[in-house]
């Protein structure tokens, strides 16, 4: 874990540490959960979207250094989003990520989760989020699982 920390900012420390939008909505419209069994992260995702937009979003569950920064993060990036730019953002996230594309545009902080690519197996941790983000806006309740 050392290691990876050393490619870590003090931004994702501290995101990991204390994360922000997290807990639960009053006002939920859309939730959903996600696992990623082979580090043991676990997320409950809620939102409340008004006229297509993300006008609150809260995360909570037990998780890495990386999915906790994450999820901080993501829930920060797509507040007030559409849920058009905010799946947008989960695309140029994972093109970073997965496809180590190093010139996606507009993901802000969400840039300093870059050195994750070079742990194929966290890659699944920063991810998870985002398919639950995913599942979450499709409406779909089902849990996700990451494998
Ligand atoms: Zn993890």
């Amino acid at each position: 874990m050392n290691e990876l920390f050393d490619l870590y900012q003090e931004l994702i420390i501290d995101h990991s540490k204390s994360p922000k939008n997290f807990g639960a909505l009053k006002n939920k419209t859309h939730h959903a959960k996600g696992h990623n069994p082979l580090c043991g992260d676990k997320i409950e995702l809620e939102l409340m979207v008004e006229d297509g937009l993300i006008k609150a979003i809260a995360f909570k569950g037990e998780g890495c250094a990386i999915a906790r920064a994450t999820a901080s993060l993501m829930t920060e990036a797509v507040k007030e989003k559409s849920i058009n730019e905010a799946l947008e953002l989960f695309s140029g996230f994972k093109a970073m990520l997965v496809d180590e594309c190093d010139d996606v545009k507009g993901l802000g902080k969400l840039s300093a989760l870059k050195g994750v690519r070079q742990f194929p197996m966290r890659i699944k941790c920063a991810t998870l989020c985002w398919h639950a983000l995913n599942a979450a806006i499709k409406d779909d309740l089902s849990q996700v699982c990451t494998e």
